[in-house]
C-alpha cells in the first residue's frame, strides 16, 4: 500500500480520497478549508499544518484542484511541493485545467526526477463517491503504469491519452460535446412540451429512436422524468454550471490555438455564459433546460 497525500478534498476530492483510504493506503490529507480536512481525519487520514508539510514523506501526490493556475502555485510557487517531493515520487493532478498548465509542471518536475501524469477524471460527484469514476491520463508509458493501480482505487475506466496534456484534451472535448448534448437535449424536449407532448413519453421515444444520447437517457434535464438526478432535485448537486462555464473557456482556447472549428462548443459556451449570469451559476448544468422553459398567452 502506497503514502499518498491528497490535496483539494471538495466536491470531487473528498470522495477520492475516502475510495484511498477505503482501499488501505496511507493517507495524509490538506485543503484550505478545515472542515473539509476534518471530515477526512474523521475517516482515518492524517493532515498536516500545510501543503509541504503533508507531501513531505510521499511517494505520491494527489491533487484535486478549481484551475490551472492553483495547480502550478501548488507544485511550483513559492511554498511549492516541487522543493519537498523525492526523486521518484508520482504526482497525479486530476484537476480539468489547461494543457499548457499540465505540460508545465510536467516538465518542471521531470528536472527533479519527479513523474508526472495529468488524469482528468469524468463521472461526476456520484461517479467518485462510487469510485466508478472515468481516468483519462496523459503521460509517459511508464508514468501511466505506475498512476494505474492508484487510480483504479477511485475508478473502473483508466484510459491512456497520449502524453503530458493529452488527458486534458481529450477531457475537454468530451466536456465540450457534453454541453452541446445537453443543450440540444433541453430545447428538444421542450418543444416536445410545448406541443402539448409529456416529456416522459418524449424521452422514451428518442431513446429508442436516433436522438439517443447520455443527457437524455441518465442525466435527464427535465425536472420529474428521472429518479436520483439533479434536475428532480432543484438542480441541486451534480456538475456546476460556473464549472462547465470554466471547461468551455478551456475548450475555446484550445481551438484558436490548434486552428479548430468549433461553432458549436462556441455557441454552447455563450449560452452557459448567459446562463451562469443570470444568477444560476452555483446549480447543476442540466438547469440549462430552464432557459428554454417560457410562459406564453398562446
Ligand atoms: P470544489 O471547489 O468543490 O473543490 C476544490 C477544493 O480545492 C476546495 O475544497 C478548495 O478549498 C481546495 N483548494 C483550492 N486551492 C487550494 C490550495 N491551494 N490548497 C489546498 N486546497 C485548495 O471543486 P470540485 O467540484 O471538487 O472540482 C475539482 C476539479 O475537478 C475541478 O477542476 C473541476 O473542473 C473538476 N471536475 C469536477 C466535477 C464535478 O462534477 N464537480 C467533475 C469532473 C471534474
Amino acid at each position: 500500500m502506497a503514502k499518498i497525500t491528497f490535496i483539494g478534498l471538495g466536491n470531487m476530492g473528498g470522495p477520492m480520497a475516502a475510495n484511498l483510504i477505503g482501499a488501505g493506503h496511507e493517507v495524509c490529507v490538506f485543503d484550505l478549508v478545515p472542515d473539509a480536512v476534518n471530515e477526512l481525519t474523521g475517516k482515518g487520514a492524517t493532515t498536516a499544518k500545510s501543503a509541504q508539510l503533508a507531501a513531505r514523506n510521499a511517494e505520491i501526490v494527489i491533487s484535486m484542484l478549481p484551475a490551472g493556475k492553483h495547480v502550478i502555485d501548488l507544485y511550483l510557487g513559492e511554498q511549492g511541493l516541487i522543493n519537498v517531493l523525492s526523486e521518484g515520487a508520482l504526482v497525479i493532478d486530476s484537476s480539468t485545467i489547461d494543457a499548457a498548465s499540465a505540460q508545465k509542471v510536467a516538465g518542471s518536475l521531470a528536472q527533479h526526477q519527479i513523474q508526472f501524469v495529468d488524469a482528468p477524471v469524468s463521472g461526476g460527484v456520484g461517479g467518485a463517491i462510487a469510485g466508478t469514476l472515468t481516468f483519462i491520463v496523459g503521460g509517459s508509458k511508464s508514468e501511466f503504469s505506475s498512476a494505474q493501480p492508484i487510480l483504479s482505487a477511485m475508478g473502473k475506466n483508466i484510459f491512456h491519452a497520449g502524453d503530458h496534456g493529452a488527458g486534458q484534451i481529450a477531457k475537454i472535448c468530451n466536456n465540450m460535446l457534453l454541453s452541446v448534448l445537453m443543450v440540444g437535449t433541453s430545447e428538444a424536449l421542450q418543444m416536445g412540451i410545448d406541443n402539448g407532448l409529456d416529456p416522459k413519453v418524449m424521452s422514451d421515444i428518442m431513446l429508442q429512436s436516433s436522438g439517443r444520447n447520455w443527457t437524455l437517457e441518465l442525466y435527464n434535464p427535465c425536472p420529474g422524468v428521472s429518479d436520483n438526478v439533479p434536475s428532480s432535485n432543484d438542480y441541486q448537486g451534480g456538475f456546476m454550471v460556473d464549472l462547465m462555464k470554466k471547461d468551455l473557456g478551456l475548450a475555446m482556447d484550445t481551438a484558436i490555438k490548434s486552428h479548430s472549428s468549433t461553432p458549436m462548443g462556441a455557441l454552447a459556451q455563450s449560452l452557459y455564459g448567459i446562463h451562469s449570469s443570470q444568477g444560476h451559476g452555483k446549480q447543476d448544468f442540466s438547469s440549462i433546460f430552464k432557459m428554454f422553459g417560457h410562459n406564453t398567452d398562446k
